[in-house]
C-alpha cells in the first residue's frame, strides 16, 4: 500500500508540466498518505544550489498559511528546516518547540504544531531543498513513516528539476529573468559548439512521451484524429468479435467500454478544443486523456479508479494510429539538433545527409555509442541531460555546448551573442584545423605516429575521407548489423567490407568481428541478461555461434581480394583460450576459401586489450597475435566498474584515472617485450589530453572519430615527445584523475592549445 501510494506521488510529479504542480501533487498526496496536518516543500533558488549559504524559500504548503509561500525564506542557519538542509539528513522530532534550532515564524499558522519530521532533497549529493511534515500531537513520527517521507525525497529531485525546467523553457523568451540559470546540464558527448533546431525523436506508442508540438492548420490534425478514431472502433469491434468465442462475454464487456470511451463526445470535444487551440494531434490526446485518467484516479471507487487504465489503453491505441500516418514524413529543418530521452544509431540513419547538426540525449554518457557517433560525425552533443524536458523542445531552437556539455533553449540577449561568438571561433578553428589535413603527424622533434579514424556507419566514411586520416583504425562492424533487419549474409557482408577496404585501400583498415551485447543490441536477436556488459558479448558471442563468426571472417577475406589492405580485430577477449579458439577459426575461414579457390591470403590478426584479465595477459597474448588495439572504452569501464551508459556514475568514468594510466603503460611495455605495434582506437586517443600521455608512452598509433583527429593532429605537431614522455612520467606518479588532467591542460595551454580544451577550464 505505502509502496503504491510512492509510486503514485513520484508519478504524478513526473507528470507535472509545472513546478508548481509538481509540488502542489507532492503536498497533498503527502499530506493525505501520512495523514498529517502539515506537508510542506522549501526549495533552493536553481542558481543558487551547491551554495552553503543559499536560502530555502516555502514553495508549496498544505497546512500552513498559502500566502506565506514564496515569501518565507529561510537561511541554512535559520530554524530546523535550515538544520536539515545544513546537516543533509532527516531530523524526526516530538516536541519541536523545544528544539534549539527552532525558530518561530509569524504569521504562517504554525503555532500548534510540535511533532515535526524534515528529509533533504538531494540530487547528485547537492541539496535542492526540505520536504516537511508537521502534526498537532508532541509523538515522534514512526519509522515507516521517516522512511516513506526519505525515500520520496530521495526520488523527487529529478522530476522537480525537470519541473522547473519544463517551466523555464514554455515561458517567452523575454520574460525569463535568470537566463544563464535555465542552461540544462548533461556530460560533454563530443566537442563542439553548435546552434540549430531541435527535432524531438520519441518511442512509438508512448503518450507520456509525446513532445508538444504547434499545428499550423487545425483541419488536417483534426481529419487524422478522425481517421484515427474510426481506426481504432474497427480495430475494437475485430478484437471483440475474435475473442468472443473464447472469453466469457462479462469479460468481454471490456470491449465495450472502450468503444463507449470512442463514442464519449466530451472526450472528443477536450482533444479538438486543444487542437484548435494550435496544438497538434498527438499533444491534444495525450493532454486530454491524462485529465480524464486523473479524474478517474481521483474517484473513491476501487472499480471506478480502476477505468483510469482503460482510458490511457483507448489513448495509446488512437496514437498509434495517429503516427502511422506519422510515420516516414517527418521533416528536418537545415540544421537539425536531435533531442531525445534516448537517441538511437537508428535515429541517426534516418537522418538525411548533411543536416545533422548535433546531439542531445537525457541518456548516456560520453562513451555511450551515440557519442562515440557523433564524434564521428563531427558534431558536438550532451548526453545524461536526464532532467531534460524533452517534450517541450520540438522546434525550439538550441545552442549546444559539447564542451561543457550544456543545452541553452532559445538563448537571447547578451547570452545569445556570446553563444553565437562561441559559434564562430569553434567554425575559425575547424577551418584553421583542416589546414593540417596533409600534413603528416609529426612531433616538432621528428616522432612520427600514425593517425587513423574509427568508422561504423558508411555516412562517416566521408568525414574519415575528408580528415587525411592514414587509414581506418577500427571499423566497428555491429553497425552495419544494427541497422538492418537480420543477420546480413556472406555475400552481403563481403560487398559492404569491399566498400570499405577500397575506398582506403592501400592504406590499411582494421574491421573489427562482431562486438554486439552489452549496450549494442541486435534488434533482431534479442539478449536478455540481468548484466549486459559482463554477459555475452563480442567474441564471446561469435565464438558460441561459430556460423556468425566464419561468415563474417569469410566476407572479410574475400573482400580483402587484389587489395591487400585488410587486417582483424578480436574485441573483448579475456584470456588465451578465446584468443586460440578465434585463430583456429580464423584459419579454418581461409581453409575453406582456398578449397572454394577464393581467396586465402594471409592477413594480420590482431587483439582488442580492454577487458582487465587482459592486460595481466598482455605477453601471453601478443605473441599469438600481430598487433594490440587498447580499447579505452571499455578498459575504463571494466577497471573502475563503472558502467560506460549510466549517466548518474557518469563523473566516475574516467579515462584519465591513474589506474587507466597505468594499465595502458603496462600494455605498451608488453606489446614492446614482444615487439608488437600497439595502438589505442578508445576514445582517450581522440581527447587532446588523452593523445598527449599516449604520446608519452610511445603509442604506435592513435585511432579516433574523425571529428577528432585534426585537433589531434595540432597537438601532435605541436608538442615535442622528449616533453609528451616526461609529463606522461610525472602522471604515474598522480594519485587522482584530476591532477592528471590539470598538468595536461596546463601543458597545453603553454603550446597555445587551450582552444582545443575550452570545456576543461
Ligand atoms: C573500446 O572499448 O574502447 C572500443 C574501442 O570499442 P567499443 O567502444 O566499440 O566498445
Ligand atoms: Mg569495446
Amino acid at each position: 500500500m505505502i509502496l503504491e501510494t510512492l509510486r503514485r506521488i513520484v508519478g504524478e510529479v513526473g507528470r507535472a508540466r509545472d513546478l508548481t504542480m509538481a509540488l502542489e501533487a507532492i503536498v497533498r498526496g503527502v499530506r493525505e498518505a501520512l495523514d498529517v496536518a502539515v506537508c510542506s516543500v522549501y526549495l533552493v533558488p536553481r542558481a543558487k544550489v551547491g551554495d552553503p549559504d543559499a536560502p530555502l524559500m516555502l514553495m508549496a504548503t498544505e497546512g500552513l498559511s498559502r500566502k506565506a509561500v514564496g515569501r518565507v525564506s529561510l537561511s541554512p542557519s535559520e530554524g530546523l528546516v535550515g538544520l536539515v538542509a545544513q546537516r543533509a539528513e532527516p531530523i524526526n522530532l516530538d516536541n519541536a518547540p523545544q528544539h534549539p534550532r527552532y525558530k518561530h515564524i509569524a504569521n504562517i499558522g504554525e503555532e500548534p504544531y510540535h511533532a515535526f519530521l524534515g528529509a533533504p532533497i538531494l540530487l547528485r549529493g547537492e541539496v535542492l531543498g526540505v520536504l516537511v511534515v508537521q502534526d498537532y500531537a508532541s509523538r515522534r513520527f514512526s519509522d515507516d513513516q521517516e522512511s516513506f517521507l526519505v525515500t520520496l525525497a530521495a526520488q523527487l529531485a529529478s522530476s522537480l528539476v525537470q519541473a522547473e525546467l519544463s517551466e523555464a523553457v514554455a515561458r517567452p523568451p523575454s520574460s525569463r529573468k535568470k537566463v544563464v540559470g535555465e542552461a540544462i546540464r548533461g556530460v560533454p558527448g563530443a566537442a563542439g559548439v553548435a546552434s540549430g533546431t531541435a527535432v524531438v525523436v520519441y518511442p512509438q506508442a508512448d503518450l507520456e512521451a509525446v513532445p508538444d508540438r504547434h499545428c499550423d492548420d487545425p483541419e488536417i490534425e483534426l481529419a487524422r484524429l478522425k481517421a484515427a478514431r474510426e481506426a481504432v472502433r474497427a480495430e475494437l469491434i475485430a478484437l471483440r468479435q475474435g475473442m468472443a468465442h473464447r472469453l466469457p462475454e462479462e469479460e468481454c464487456v471490456l470491449f465495450d467500454a472502450f468503444t463507449m470511451m470512442l463514442d464519449s463526445e466530451s472526450l472528443f470535444a477536450g482533444i479538438e478544443r486543444r487542437i484548435r487551440a494550435g496544438a497538434w494531434a498527438p499533444a491534444a490526446l495525450r493532454d486530454t486523456i491524462r485529465e480524464y485518467a486523473a479524474v478517474f484516479e481521483g474517484m473513491d471507487d476501487d472499480y471506478l479508479r480502476q477505468r483510469a487504465e482503460d482510458v490511457r489503453d483507448v489513448g495509446t491505441r488512437l496514437l498509434e494510429h495517429l503516427q502511422e500516418v506519422e510515420n516516414g514524413i517527418r521533416d528536418y529543418p537545415e540544421r537539425t539538433i536531435l533531442v531525445g530521452r534516448e537517441i538511437t544509431v537508428t535515429h541517426l540513419a534516418a537522418m538525411p545527409e548533411g543536416r545533422l547538426a548535433g546531439i542531445v540525449s537525457a541518456r548516456g554518457s560520453s562513451a555511450s555509442h551515440v557519442a562515440l557517433l557523433a564524434r564521428a560525425l563531427g558534431v558536438p552533443a550532451v548526453m545524461g541531460a536526464s532532467e531534460l524536458p524533452v517534450e517541450r523542445l520540438d522546434r525550439r531552437e538550441l545552442v549546444i555546448d559539447g564542451y561543457r556539455g550544456v543545452v541553452h533553449v532559445d538563448p537571447h540577449g547578451a547570452l545569445r551573442e556570446e553563444l553565437d561568438r562561441l559559434v564562430r571561433e569553434e567554425a575559425q578553428l575547424s577551418a584553421e584545423l583542416a589546414t593540417l589535413r596533409d600534413l603528416p603527424a609529426l612531433t616538432p622533434d621528428g616522432a612520427r605516429v600514425h593517425l587513423y579514424v574509427n568508422v561504423g556507419l558508411l555516412a562517416d566514411m566521408a568525414p574519415a575521407n575528408n580528415v587525411g586520416a592514414e587509414g581506418i583504425g577500427l571499423y566497428r562492424t555491429e553497425i552495419p548489423f544494427q541497422v538492418r533487419d537480420n543477420f546480413p549474409g556472406e555475400e552481403e557482408q563481403t560487398r559492404i567490407y569491399r566498400e570499405v577496404l577500397a575506398a582506403y585501400a592501400p592504406r590499411p583498415v582494421v574491421l573489427r568481428t562482431l562486438d554486439v551485447g552489452g549496450d549494442k543490441p541486435l534488434g533482431y536477436f534479442p539478449i536478455h541478461e540481468d548484466n549486459p556488459f559482463l554477459g555475452w558479448r563480442g567474441v564471446r558471442l561469435t565464438l558460441d555461434h561459430p556460423e556468425i563468426f566464419l561468415t563474417q571472417v569469410r566476407a572479410m577475406l574475400r573482400a580483402n581480394k587484389g587489395l591487400g589492405n585488410l587486417r582483424i580485430l578480436l574485441p573483448m577477449i579475456s584470456g588465451v583460450g578465446e584468443l586460440e579458439r578465434a585463430l583456429e577459426l580464423i584459419d579454418q575461414a581461409h581453409a575453406e576459401l582456398r578449397e572454394d579457390g577464393l581467396n586465402g591470403e594471409a592477413v594480420q590478426v590482431g587483439v582488442m586489450i580492454e577487458v582487465p584479465s587482459a592486460v595481466y595477459q598482455v605477453d601471453a597474448l601478443a605473441r599469438r597475435v600481430d598487433f594490440l588495439s587498447v580499447g579505452t572504452n571499455d578498459l575504463t569501464q571494466y577497471l573502475l566498474a563503472v558502467d560506460r551508459n549510466n549517466a548518474r556514475v557518469a563523473p566516475l568514468y574516467d579515462s584519465l584515472h591513474p589506474a587507466v594510466l597505468r594499465a595502458i603503460h603496462d600494455i605498451v611495455a608488453g606489446g614492446r617485450r614482444a615487439g608488437r605495434p600497439v595502438s589505442v582506437c578508445g576514445e582517450l586517443a581522440g581527447d587532446p589530453l588523452g593523445a598527449l600521455i599516449l604520446l608519452g608512452f610511445g603509442i604506435d598509433s592513435l585511432s579516433m572519430s574523425a571529428g577528432s583527429l585534426p585537433r589531434i593532429k595540432r597537438v601532435i605537431r605541436s608538442v615535442p615527445l622528449k616533453h609528451a614522455r616526461q609529463l606522461a612520467w610525472e602522471t604515474l606518479t598522480c594519485e587522482r584523475g584530476d591532477e592528471v588532467r590539470a598538468m595536461l591542460r596546463a601543458a597545453l595551454r603553454d603550446y597555445g592549445l587551450g582552444g582545443l580544451i575550452r570545456g576543461d577550464e
